[in-house]
């Protein structure tokens, strides 16, 4: 391990909290390669007696848990998770005095539903402590090369969910969105994209805007899809592009030829190595 040596590693581990029994700890796992865990969620993971963690969450990554492997909300064999569910089953875990990790994708608190965990523990009377991770938006922005800010270029980054249904009284205002001139990353926005480009385009973003669907990033099956606002949905249709997918629509994709013309072929190719 080149220029980090383990002694020094341990040392910074080593004064990292203590997980105290029936403590539930919210950590995000990062957007999928192991190396792109945080130390705090590493010591979780060697900690907890018990880590309740998402289906998507890498193999690699659960291979770290010292204690059993709870995968959130799967009782009675029922396909997806009810929050409810997951909620009163890390309540349930935590009295019975455990050690709790709970692992999200990303960050816990971006698109992750972590407000609603912590209010539970807290009406429960659990304690609880709130790991970052690093969010699948900005992360797979840059591991495809897209730099999520630009000197000249960009002002502001709006990350959206692309799910919900429109006419929803929380839905987006995508024509707001579309003035504002800055670049979005849309999270869980594969299934909507067409409909979201419509509604920008209406309200007057360029449908020549460049536009990137990036799959399964920073993992070894990490794909990029250059596109533009107007013609995405359909290449991402024609595609084999699959979940996880981050859109993000912006003149900022426009970067990711210039950061690859400035690379040697070889840098290029290397420059995302999954860990
Ligand atoms: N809390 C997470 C997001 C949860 S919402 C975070 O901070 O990253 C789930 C959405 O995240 C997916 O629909 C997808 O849009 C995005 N996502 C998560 N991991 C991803 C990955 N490795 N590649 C592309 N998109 C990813």
């Amino acid at each position: 391990m080149g220029g980090i040596t383990g002694s020094v590693l341990e040392t910074v581990l080593g004064a990292l909290p203590a997980m105290r029994p029936g403590e539930v700890w919210l950590a995000g796992a990062g957007p999928g390669d192991p190396a792109l865990l945080t130390l705090q969620a590493l010591a979780g993971l060697r900690q907890a007696e018990l880590v309740v963690h998402d289906a998507l969450i890498d193999p690699r990554i659960l291979a770290l848990a010292s204690g059993a492997l709870v995968p959130a909300g799967k009782r009675g064999g029922q396909p997806a998770a009810h929050q409810g569910d997951i909620n009163d089953e890390l309540i349930r875990l935590a009295r019975t005095g455990a050690r709790v990790l709970r692992l999200k994708g990303g960050d816990p608190f971006v698109f992750g539903r972590g407000m609603d965990e912590v209010a539970a523990l807290a009406a429960a009377g659990i304690a609880f402590r709130i790991v970052p991770g690093v969010t699948a938006g900005l992360a797979g922005l840059t591991a495809a090369l897209i730099p999520a800010t630009a000197r000249g270029v960009n002002r502001a980054l709006l990350l959206a969910t692309g799910h919900g249904a429109d006419g929803a009284a929380d839905a987006l205002d995508w024509a707001a969105v579309a003035r504002l001139g800055q670049p979005v990353v849309l999270y869980m926005g594969l299934a909507r994209i067409g409909a979201i480009a419509d509604a920008l385009v209406a309200g007057g973003m360029p449908a020549t805007t460049p536009a990137a669907a990036i799959a399964s990033a920073t993992l070894p099956a990490q794909r990029v899809l250059v596109s533009t606002l107007g013609a995405l949905a359909a290449e991402i249709a024609a595609s084999e592009l699959a979940a996880p997918v981050i859109v993000v629509i912006g003149e900022i994709v426009r970067l990711r030829a210039e950061l690859l013309a400035l690379m040697p072929a070889i840098t290029a190719e290397l420059a995302w190595q999954p860990g």
